[in-house]
């Protein structure tokens, strides 16, 4: 339901949590949100409310500077902490907005190749579809590159990889998704107003568009995987 995605030098969950607040108004069962903490993937998830989730952090923080935080609406699988987003792999970790149509004919063949899926939802699908082509040795571009190809339906993913604190890949299909520049950090969200806190520098993906961010800016690339400029506008929405 709602996105946000901080490529960043300070400490993330706290921003995390604010900007997931700003969505809040989208209403959601459910809330999460992943780091790279020395390189591993670590997640912090909840039932219920945004507090639920703040309380879990008090008592076991989430350090790192890099992150993606989601408030769920489930449409697959039952609104509880295992189904909470991100979902996550060793090797990556996802928040989804939308519905994947094919996710069970992905599952299906991913379980044949050896992907072991844990939760009920439609997401974990492009969990294991990445993660099946990096464990391939693709890299991580090729790797969503390839896996967009497969995915049917409506969605806007934000994605971080172990050992990769310089990367995060944003991807817009049936469902918004911004990109926002920062200082020397780089933003995804789901809405503006998620990212007025941080930005006010926003550039709105296209259909189709998928995005490739580092420390320093943006590389987009429209549905046929050919590299486009998108422009930047400055919005008046602000802390
Ligand atoms: N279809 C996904 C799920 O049920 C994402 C739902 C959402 O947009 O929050 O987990």
């Amino acid at each position: 339901c709602g996105i946000l995605g901080i490529l960043g030098k300070a400490p993330v969950a706290p921003l995390l949590l604010d900007g997931l607040k700003r969505l809040e108004y989208r209403g959601y069962d459910s809330a999460g949100m992943a780091s790279l903490v020395n390189g591993r993937i670590e997640r912090r998830r909840a039932e219920g409310k945004l507090s639920n989730l703040a309380r879990l952090l008090e008592k076991e923080p989430l350090p790192g500077t890099v992150g993606i935080g989601h408030t769920r609406w489930a449409t697959h699988g039952r609104p509880t902490e295992r189904n909470a987003h991100p979902h996550s792999s060793d090797r990556v970790s996802v928040v989804h907005n939308g519905i994947i149509e094919n996710f069970r004919e992905l599952k299906t063949e991913l379980e044949a190749a050896g992907q072991v899926f844990e939760t009920e939802t439609d997401t974990e699908a492009v969990v294991h579809l990445i993660d099946h082509h990096l464990a391939q040795q693709m890299s991580p571009q090729e790797a969503v590159g390839a896996a967009l190809q497969r995915l049917e339906g409506a969605f806007a993913l934000a994605i971080v990889f172990a050992g990769r604190h310089d990367l995060m890949i944003g991807a817009r299909r049936g469902s918004p998704l911004a990109v926002g520049f920062g200082d020397g950090e780089m933003y995804l969200g789901s809405d503006a107003l998620g990212l007025a806190p941080l930005t006010d520098r926003i550039c709105y993906l296209e259909e189709g568009d998928w995005a490739v961010l580092t420390e320093d800016g943006a590389r987009i690339f429209d549905n046929q995987n050919a590299a486009v400029e998108r422009p930047v506008t400055q919005t008046a929405l602000s802390g």
